[in-house]
């Protein structure tokens, strides 16, 4: 039976103020999950805390939404427990690069198949606007009444060094884009990483709409080689170098090694979840009498 975007639809009412980016990037997953054909009951989508990760309540699948900064956690572990599932963990840039950052960290590393991405909008959103590790230098905020002095997170150059296998970054301004992304990430076989740009337009107001469409471009018409780490790492830094003249979008890495789970013999064949239950207590309970 074809799948269409209307079967990820959910009744409930998404509770984001108007305007928000997280509308744009749900319906780039809703179309990206729809035009891979993706079935509903072999899907997952797992989230952290904060307004982004409230996507899994709005999305017709399987979902999980767990404590702060510990989306990824629970998505590894739940594709080591069913292999088959297609597993796509979301959240902010403060869930998961502040507090989650050593998962971020550690399992692109492991390179597990499957699909992170990051609703990065430089602020933390949920808890009314307090800087985020994304947040630009000399930005204003709550927290940071005479601008940002820490120099941002780059999560980009972080997980190309880091061991993830395929490496973008997207915006919700252009959603035929950001869908070929995601469709792109969730069908790469091993760790897949998109940050995205998700305006938050409550209470980022430098970060807007009109500020990245004046600055994004696509790599893909710059001729990049997303094969080259170290042209990936150089356009990673773009952003930044050009003091934000030109911010690329687009894939930026990609490679291909073995997940984890393919490495693991338990698992590597038969999913863990498809296996008998054969454990034989008995010895066990015999040396503990
Ligand atoms: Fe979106 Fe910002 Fe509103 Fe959260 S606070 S729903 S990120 S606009
Ligand atoms: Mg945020």
């Amino acid at each position: 039976m074809t799948v269409t975007i209307n079967d990820f639809n959910v009744k409930e009412k998404m509770q984001w103020c108007p305007g928000c980016g997280n509308f744009g990037l749900i319906a780039s997953l809703k179309g990206a999950m729809a035009d891979l054909g993706l079935k509903q009951h072999e899907t997952v989508v797992v989230s952290g805390i904060g307004c982004s990760s409230k996507l899994p309540h709005y999305v017709n699948t399987y979902g999980f939404e767990s404590i702060h900064g510990r989306g990824l956690p629970v998505a590894s572990a739940i594709k080591l427990a069913n292999t088959d599932l297609n597993v796509v963990a979301v959240g902010g840039d403060g869930d998961g690069y502040g507090i989650g950052v050593q998962h971020f960290i550690h399992i692109m590393r492991r390179n597990y198949d499957l699909t992170y991405i990051v609703h990065n909008n430089q602020i933390y959103g949920l808890t009314t606007g307090q800087a985020s590790p994304t947040s630009q230098l000399g930005m204003k905020t709550k927290t940071t009444p005479w601008g940002v002095v820490e120099e941002p997170f780059r999560p980009l150059t972080v997980a190309i060094n880091g061991g993830a296998t395929f490496v973008a970054r997207g915006f919700v301004g252009d959603p035929g884009h950001l869908k070929e992304l995601m469709k792109t990430a969730i069908a790469h076989k091993g760790f897949s990483f998109i940050d995205v740009f998700q305006p938050c337009v409550t209470f980022n107001k430098l970060n807007t709409y009109p500020w990245f469409q004046e600055r994004v471009y696509k790599l893909e018409d710059s001729g990049h080689d997303s094969t080259s780490k170290s042209a990936a790492l150089s356009k990673a830094m773009e952003g930044e170098k050009t003091d934000y003249k030109k911010v690329p979008i687009g894939v930026f890495y990609k490679t291909d090694k073995p997940t984890y789970e393919s490495t693991l013999p338990q698992i590597k064949d038969t999913p863990l979840a498809k296996q008998k239950l054969e454990i034989d207590l008995s010895k066990a309970y015999e040396e503990m009498e």
